[in-house]
């Protein structure tokens, strides 16, 4: 499977997020929420409009899993998904990392926590995680595939299996270090602390699943 390269520019944001220079790692949860959320708001919006489609309330959630011997936390949204050519596009060029450089910046000035209340995109994924999964299946496509990075070396995308349209964001978190903990994202109470904090305001159900074992 062939690796493909970062745009210089995401790879550079994607170096950044690697190197954690955050101290609010917490708030990759509210990124990867707030995109699920959006990709429900699209088939929402497009049901207003397409009569073909009809938006079924019960349908448009949010499920976190976590699975606590493999280390993941996986997002899934029933939104619009994304074909190859999105995957490609919007995951593998992120044009955002000029203005997040300036706000960094000031962070350090300020010393205090000025990013946080910024987006700072799908790339805070790579604050927590060392492997980053995406498997997603466009609206109107039979087909599914599956975008995969381990950082700044590139990513790679191939066909996959994937019943219902929508996304999963499948994150493999990295090992606890002398000064890092990650297991705290894999502990439930601690995940829907960090839900009621930033992403209250999310107008779709975010259910939670734990496997123990
Ligand atoms: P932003 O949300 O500000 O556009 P992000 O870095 O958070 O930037 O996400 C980049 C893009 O990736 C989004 O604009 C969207 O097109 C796509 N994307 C990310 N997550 C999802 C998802 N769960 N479903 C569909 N598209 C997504
Ligand atoms: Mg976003």
């Amino acid at each position: 499977m062939a690796m493909k390269e970062f745009k210089a520019e995401s790879k550079r944001l994607l170096e950044m997020m690697i190197h954690s220079i955050y101290s609010q790692k917490e708030i990759f949860l509210r990124e990867i929420i707030s995109n699920a959320s959006d990709a429900i708001d699209k088939i929402y919006y497009k049901a207003l409009t397409d009569e073909n489609l009809t938006f079924n309330k019960d349908d448009y959630y949010i499920k976190i899993t976590v699975d606590k011997e493999q280390r993941t936390l996986t997002i899934s949204d029933t939104g619009i998904g994304m074909t190859k050519e999105e995957l490609e596009h919007n995951l593998g060029t992120i044009a955002k990392s000029g203005s997040l450089a300036f706000k960094h910046e000031n962070e350090l000035k300020d010393g205090h926590d000025i990013i946080g209340q910024f987006g700072v995109g799908f790339y805070s994924a790579f604050m927590v995680a060392d492997v980053v999964t995406v498997i997603s299946k466009s609206l109107g496509s039979d087909e599914a595939y599956k975008w995969e990075s381990q950082g700044a070396d590139g990513y790679s995308i191939e066909p996959c299996e994937k019943d219902a349209v929508g996304t999963d964001i499948i994150l493999k978190l990295k090992e606890n270090t002398e000064d890092e903990r990650y297991d705290e994202f894999l502990d439930e109470y601690r995940l829907k602390a960090i839900i009621k904090k930033y992403s209250d305001f999310i107008r779709y159900p975010i259910k939670m699943d734990v496997t123990e074992r």
